[in-house]
């Protein structure tokens, strides 16, 4: 099988079924799915918003704007979808009224993924996807991972409505359960809003490497990208809340806060991004009743595709 997009001469943009950059789509239980060394994937749920909803609609609607991806990396010299073989593995089961059930679901489903040794990037989905496919990834490492996290929100707030697994309480999650290192973890993009100083308590406490949108914006960007950490050996996971981004770029989003990064930034960080060791990545908060003229979704693609190309 021939793992690469569909010729648009042959099946011009608009038309044809719609896969994740007109990939192949083979679900993980097809014989012909052991050949492949990425697999790209959904995550369809938006039960852990606290705000506005829509992000059970992101995978189908990223899948439709991918049609425009390419897999030429022009910083980077190289395609991709040469380089790799990508697959589109298709959504992960979820259950829309039930967010216990789900998240079990997206660990088996990680899980699953991992014994077949693939490398992924998932479309979520709220950001409370991201804990349990942490979850996965260190009950099968066996070790703390290092995240790079892009948020304009830290996500380590307590409890809402005394459920403690919520899209804004992930990375707590992933500290408190001892999946992420914290002196191995930067969030970048920080801007709140805060409810009072003691927000900041849990990364002061653990030491977290936090890069406001100050921090981002105070020098010039090449200063900036100087600062980011280098990821050695040790496992690392990048999650890419679109938040993180100004709703100028990013409208269609469960919690919009304005004096955000550009497109632009959030590309040149990515590709500043020094990780050896890789093991996936996902980009949540994507919310297409919310978008206009598919600005988000096309985040999204471009996001999976500057993460696809972060694997070495
Ligand atoms: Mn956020
Ligand atoms: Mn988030």
């Amino acid at each position: 099988m021939e793992f690469k997009p569909l010729s648009g001469r042959e099946f011009p943009r608009y038309s044809a079924i719609k896969t994740f950059f007109r990939l192949p789509h083979l679900l993980p239980s097809d014989p012909e799915f052991a050949q492949a060394d990425i697999a790209l994937f959904g995550i369809p749920f938006d039960g852990g918003v606290s705000y506005r909803p829509g992000t059970r609609f992101a995978p189908s609607r990223v899948r439709e704007a991918s049609s425009l991806g390419r897999g030429f990396h022009l910083d980077r010299g190289q395609n991709v979808f040469a380089k790799w073989k990508v697959v589109d593995a298709g959504d992960c089961p979820t259950v829309p009224i039930e967010a216990t059930q789900t998240y079990a679901q997206i660990e088996k489903y990680v899980a699953n993924l991992l014994t077949q040794n693939k490398k992924f990037v998932a479309c979520g989905g709220d950001h409370s996807v991201t804990l349990p496919i942490l979850r996965a990834l260190h009950k099968k490492l066996g070790r703390k991972l290092a995240l790079v996290h892009f948020d304009a929100h830290l996500d380590t707030y307590p409890a809402a409505w005394g459920i403690e697994v919520h899209h804004g309480s992930f990375a707590r999650h992933a500290i408190e359960e001892g999946l992420v290192d914290p002196k191995q973890m930067v969030q970048i993009g920080i801007r709140g809003p805060f409810a009072g100083a003691d927000d900041l308590d849990f990364v002061k406490k653990h030491r977290i490497r936090v890069f406001t949108i100050d921090d981002v914006r105070e020098g010039t960007l090449a200063d900036f990208l100087k600062k980011l950490p280098v990821f050695g050996e040790i496992p690392t996971y990048l999650s890419f809340d679109v938040d993180g981004l100004d709703p100028v770029y990013a409208p269609g989003t469960g919690t919009p806060v304005i004096g955000g990064l550009t497109s632009y930034e959030a590309q040149r960080i990515l590709r500043a991004l020094q990780i050896q060791n890789l093991v996936g990545g996902d980009v949540v908060e994507i919310s297409p009743p919310y978008d206009h003229a598919d600005l988000t979704s096309l985040v999204g693609v471009d996001v999976m595709f500057e993460i696809l190309s972060l694997f070495r």
